[in-house]
């Protein structure tokens, strides 16, 4: 009798788990024997696979799925399908300079979350290494079983074509002409799905956080870059090619400051974290950063408060415009300068109030992001959720 190595036994074991939950995510439920013959084992591996994916939960039988009424008569055995009230999803989240990532159940509780940083203006292969280094340290030291992971999603700083899955190139990016999802794929062996930065915020701010109940909701993301995401009738609208909410190039200003995408005076020329930082180093230097900005503020320095209030200000004459058009009940502000609180706040209700037509004007809720930083990667983990039947969510369209 030829003696295994129990470590090598072991991890052919977890390869063949992981095979096994791979095939029941993607083609949904299946009887021992149709496992057997798609992965290549032997009946009785697979019968004691499952029953070890049975006893942990992992897999749920289902004796219906193989009676005339399914269509799948005369076909001996149970069915089994991945149990859909466990499970953990990856959310990714792409920054401007780090790449932040957690892992959360389906009740999106985050049992852990890493972020790493990545140089200013960094390549999409680079940043697509340190994610799948990222994410398979936060599986280890979360101690997560690979064979439970839904799916990763991933969140991206700027449009995403659903329909070529690409990121759109209306802009110029170093994300331009990539597949992300199937990038990230390929690197760490896991279902991906991908969309941007808005669309993800609302979509997590809507099912979790301060835009719960609303099914006409607006959602601004303020950082880095500027965006917006559309929530209409309780479905997420992206446009004919996920250009959708691309306030940030609004036009407020037809003298203003040349723009990035070539036109002059854009919204993100003005209440963009960069442009805004700038616009104070004058005064402050180049060391100051937006918890200090915001600080100092609080403590009374008047010019830190002037600049949040213009940012206020002008974001909110945004909103104001975006109301008049799309009427929300409610627009939740997003991204790091929300964490202003009402310093920018109050000036962006006034400002929108002013801008908007009543009733749009008068009966809008402008409410803080209640996810804060976190909000993109939870709103990749309801997407991942969202596919995998965990939870509703709003229909992309
Ligand atoms: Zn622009």
């Amino acid at each position: 009798m030829t003696q295994q190595h129990p470590a090598r036994t072991e991890g052919r074991n977890q390869r063949s788990r992981q095979a096994v939950v791979r095939l029941l995510r993607e083609r949904g439920t299946l009887s021992r024997a149709e496992i057997a013959r798609a992965v290549g084992l032997s009946p009785s591996t697979v019968s004691t696979l499952v029953a070890a994916l049975v006893a942990d939960g992992t897999v749920l039988e289902r004796p219906e799925a193989l009676t005339p009424a399914g269509g799948r008569a005369g076909r001996p055995g149970t069915a089994v399908m991945l149990n859909p009230a466990g499970g953990e999803a990856i959310g990714v989240d792409f920054g401007y300079r780090h790449v932040h990532v957690v892992i959360a159940d389906v009740t999106h509780a985050v049992q852990i979350a890493r972020s790493a940083p990545l140089p200013a203006d960094y390549d999409a292969s680079l940043g697509l290494d340190t994610a799948a280094e990222l994410v398979r340290s936060a599986v280890r030291d979360a101690g997560t079983d690979p064979a439970r992971i839904l799916g990763v999603g991933v969140s991206l700083p700027g449009a995403y074509n659903p329909h070529t899955a690409l990121p759109n190139s209306g802009l110029p990016s170093r994300w331009s002409g990539i597949p992300v999802a199937a990038e990230l794929s390929r690197r760490l062996e896991l279902p991906v799905l991908a969309d941007n930065d808005a669309n993800l915020g609302a979509l997590a701010e809507r099912q979790w956080g301060a835009g719960t109940g609303f099914d006409e909701l607006v959602y601004i993301k303020l950082h880095s870059t500027v965006g917006a995401a559309f929530i209409s009738n309780g479905r997420l609208t992206r446009g004919a090619a996920g250009g959708a909410g691309e306030i940030g190039h609004l036009v407020m200003d037809a003298n203003g400051p040349l723009c990035r995408c070539g036109n002059r005076g854009c919204l993100e020329s003005y209440v963009g974290l960069p442009q805004l930082m700038r616009a104070l180093e004058p005064g402050y230097g180049d060391r100051i950063t937006l918890r200090d900005v915001i600080t100092k503020a609080w403590q009374g320095d008047r010019g830190c408060i002037r600049a949040l209030s213009e940012a206020g200000k002008t974001a909110g004459r945004a909103v104001g415009m975006l109301s008049t058009v799309l009427n929300p009940a409610a627009v939740v502000i997003g991204g790091a300068l929300a964490q202003a609180g009402e310093l920018l706040l109050g000036p962006l209700r006034e400002s929108a109030q002013a801008a908007g037509l009543p009733p749009a004007g008068t009966s809008l809720r402008i409410l803080p992001a209640a996810l804060g930083d976190q909000a993109c990667a939870l709103g990749a983990v309801a997407l991942v959720l969202g596919q995998a039947g965990q939870t509703p969510m709003p229909t992309v369209v």
